[in-house]
């Protein structure tokens, strides 16, 4: 499937060797082998998807584990939008009135009491 040979190899950015004709990946604008494109926390191989900080790569899991904020509500990473309440984070989802379990919409007023119940 390749059609043109270039004269010069990308270099691997993980172990910084030629690149040559092994399978690689692009990734902030660099080039990696394969077997290189790793998490730099865990060293587990990256597929197609990787999230990247600060010029690290990392698996999603402990992307969200170092850089994710726990919900409010539900104690679970939050990998979505997050609605903000004061220096608390919600789902969206999980922004409810904690008496009455009404959705509190983007806007609409509430209050905080206990640290992190909602009421409105
Ligand atoms: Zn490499
Ligand atoms: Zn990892
Ligand atoms: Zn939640």
């Amino acid at each position: 499937m390749e059609s043109s040979v270039k004269t010069e190899s990308p270099s691997c950015a993980g172990c910084l060797n030629n690149i040559g004709n092994s399978d690689y990946v692009s990734a902030l604008n660099q080039e990696w082998h394969k077997d290189c494109f790793r998490c730099s926390v865990c060293d587990g191989q990256l597929s197609s998807w990787y999230l990247e900080k600060g010029g690290l790569l990392f698996c999603q899991r402990d992307y969200w584990a170092r850089f994710g904020e726990l919900c409010q509500q539900c104690d679970q990473v939050m990998t979505g939008p997050v609605m903000a309440a004061g220096r608390h984070r919600f789902h969206p989802e999980c922004f409810s009135c904690a008496s009455c379990g009404a959705h509190i919409e983007p806007g609409e007023p509430y209050a905080l009491r206990e640290r992190s119940q909602l009421y409105w």
